[in-house]
């Protein structure tokens, strides 16, 4: 705030006698006179939107005259204003923040200036507002002069500036990815609270903007930090590089995927970079379960037909290039249907969970085992010739009637067919499983509970 006393000023400009007539004759003019329009003329002279507001003995403010830039910017005018109390000219929530900042001035007993909205008749517009009090000879503020200029545009620039900062920071906050800005020499800018719940990064580094400090800190973190920081190095080099969902493994089991890219401005001036992280842990840990019903038998718990086609073609590929045999049983359980039909569909089902259990309990790691439907089962057995397929066929087939299984007032004991084929030359999957199941079929001909190979 300016110190300015109107007196001292007037005294001073008169005295030292370097002020031009006009000045002097304003200031005279301002002290002495009671007439509105001579007020007015007073005030023409500034050259920026002016007023005068008279002060009675009990701080009542009247209106005595506005200038003509005044009228031309606020749309008042001067015949309708002048003479009037503020009360009969502004609406009352107005006149009362007005008259605020008039009693402030009387008590400051000094120049002061400040900004204001005002709802005037040109519609509303902020105001840079300055008063200087005037005393008569007891002392007491008799008049402010006021003056103002519009200063909308700055102060809606302003308001624009700190919304978007306002959003920019609410949008930081709440967004689910942890973000990390850097600038044109990679020193940090800013981040959010997701990207310090991801990364463990002592929060003085990171006010510091010291990049390569959290660059440090973060390395320790993830499963391939050589990797990983050379990929940072890379798109620091790259400008414009782009990133999309790289994935990162951290030591704490946890999997982020990470984008980035450079940011310039409009005029094509680098900036610095953008980091998006988001934990895509709990997402991956679902489209694991998702995977794995997709490819898995509920009941039995093991791979269902599509896995087993899947992995069938693989084999076979597998056993081809490296010229390894591959063979493959079809199983079946023989009269299963009567075991429904005695014991119920309840015991069926514990039925193909025990021989799901008993030939799983006997396979290497590299077989596969699958329930391909029903009661049929196959398994699929890499570096394995017929024989030796035959020979765990047969062993399979003894441990499955070996089980005794319990119902409630009876024992029982099941039986099981296998069709056993190795894979030909230029055998295709249907062909090497439609073998296997000609062969089951010719052990159910010839009596069941038996192995059969495919010739
Ligand atoms: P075969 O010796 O000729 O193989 O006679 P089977 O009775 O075993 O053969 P069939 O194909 O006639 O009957 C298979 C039965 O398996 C019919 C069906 O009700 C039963 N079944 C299929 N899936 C399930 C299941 O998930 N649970 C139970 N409990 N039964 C099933
Ligand atoms: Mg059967
Ligand atoms: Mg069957």
């Amino acid at each position: 705030m300016t110190e300015i006393n109107a007196m001292d000023a007037s005294r001073s400009i008169v005295k030292n006698g370097a002020a031009r007539q006009p000045e002097v004759n304003m200031l005279r003019g301002l002290l002495s006179s009671q007439d509105p329009g001579e007020l007015r003329e007073v005030i023409n002279y500034l050259g920026i939107a002016a007023f005068i507001v008279d002060v009675t003995p009990d701080r009542e403010f009247h209106l005595s005259a506005i200038n003509e830039t005044h009228e031309q910017m606020t749309g008042l005018r001067h015949e309708d204003v002048a003479g009037r109390t503020l009360d009969s000219i502004l609406d009352s929530e107005t006149a009362k923040r007005v008259k605020e900042n008039y009693s402030r001035c009387i008590r400051e007993g000094a120049a002061i200036q400040y900004e204001e909205l005002l709802d005037l008749p040109v519609g509303e517009k902020y105001w840079r507002t300055t008063l200087v009090p005037f005393y008569n000879v007891e002392g007491r503020v008799f008049r402010i002069l006021g003056t103002a200029y519009e200063i909308s545009d700055a102060v809606r620039l302003k308001l624009q500036t700190r919304y978007q900062s306002t959003l920019m920071s609410v949008y930081l906050d709440e967004s689910p990815d942890g973000i990390l800005v850097v600038d044109a020499n990679n020193e940090i800018k800013t981040w959010n609270r997701r990207f310090l719940e991801m990364w463990d990064i002592p929060e003085d580094i990171l006010q510091a903007g010291d990049g390569r400090s959290a660059l440090e800190a973060v390395r320790n973190q993830v499963e391939n930090p050589d990797e990983f920081v050379e990929r940072i190095m890379e798109l620091y080099r790259h400008l414009d590089q782009e990133e999309r969902s790289y994935r990162i493994d951290l030591k704490n089991g946890n999997v982020l995927e990470r984008y980035s890219r450079g940011l310039r401005d409009e005029t094509g001036r680098y900036w610095g970079r953008i980091w998006f992280y988001r934990d895509v842990t709990e997402h991956e840990r679902l489209t694991e379960q998702l995977n794995y019903m997709a490819r898995t038998d509920p009941l039995t718990e093991t791979a269902n037909r599509r896995a087993f086609m899947e992995e069938l073609s693989d084999e076979i590929q597998r056993s081809r290039r490296y010229r390894h045999p591959l063979t493959l049983l079809a199983l079946d359980v023989d009269h299963f249907k009567s075991v429904n039909d005695r014991f119920g569909h309840v015991m069926g089902d514990t039925v193909l969970r025990m021989l799901a259990d008993t030939v799983r309990s006997q396979l290497r790691d590299t077989d596969f085992f699958a329930r391909m439907g029903g009661e049929e089962f196959t398994v699929l057995l890499p570096e394995t010739e017929l024989k030796t397929g035959a020979r765990l066929a047969e062993r399979l087939r003894q441990s499955i009637e070996a089980v005794r299984m319990a119902s409630d007032d009876a024992e029982f004991q099941i039986s099981t067919s296998v069709g056993v084929a190795e894979l030909a030359d230029a055998e295709e999957p249907d062909g090497l499983l439609n073998r296997a199941d000609r062969a089951l079929y010719a052990a159910k001909a010839s009596g069941r509970n038996r192995v059969t190979c495919a010739d």
